[in-house]
């Protein structure tokens, strides 16, 4: 059904993460691609100057790593990871890169009671493409 299909991924939200990929594969046109983001939420700039030497590069490197297991065993799923506000930054990737299809959580584990996490709301609002929600 779709292309080009990005897949947040909140790192810890390790149940969530393997449904969205599933949901993610079963969508995929043969020949189509699978893109999974993790967002580091930025640090805010007067909190930057105190953080100790390569403390950023350190984190990113650990969120990639940390990506990568989370996808260990996935066929051909691309992981990406960028830092800024995770609703922006999502909706970014996704018009840069002609995604037609968003497979996001609706929530984080364990929070039923709501409806749409803050992301994903932000991501169903603002999006122009497809969103698939996984409940
Ligand atoms: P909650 O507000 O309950 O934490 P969210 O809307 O933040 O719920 O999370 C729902 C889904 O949004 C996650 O499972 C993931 O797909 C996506 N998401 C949330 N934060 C990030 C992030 N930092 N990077 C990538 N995807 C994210």
């Amino acid at each position: 059904m779709y292309k080009n299909i990005l897949v947040p991924i909140a790192l810890g939200h390790t149940s969530k993460t393997a449904a969205a990929l599933d949901v993610a594969k079963t969508l995929l046109d043969e020949g189509g691609k699978v893109t999974a983001l993790s967002v580091i939420e930025a640090v805010p700039s007067y909190i930057r100057s105190y953080l100790p030497e390569g403390q950023e590069e350190k984190s990113y490197r650990d969120v990639r790593e940390a990506l990568e297991k989370e996808l260990a065993g996935t066929e051909s799923v691309i992981p990406v990871v960028v830092t800024g506000h995770p609703g922006r930054e999502i909706l970014d990737y996704a018009q840069k890169h002609q995604v037609d299809c968003i497979v996001i959580a609706s929530h984080r584990p364990g929070m039923q009671d709501y409806f749409l996490g803050s992301t994903a709301a932000w991501v169903v609002r603002h999006t122009p493409c497809a969103v698939h929600v996984v409940r």
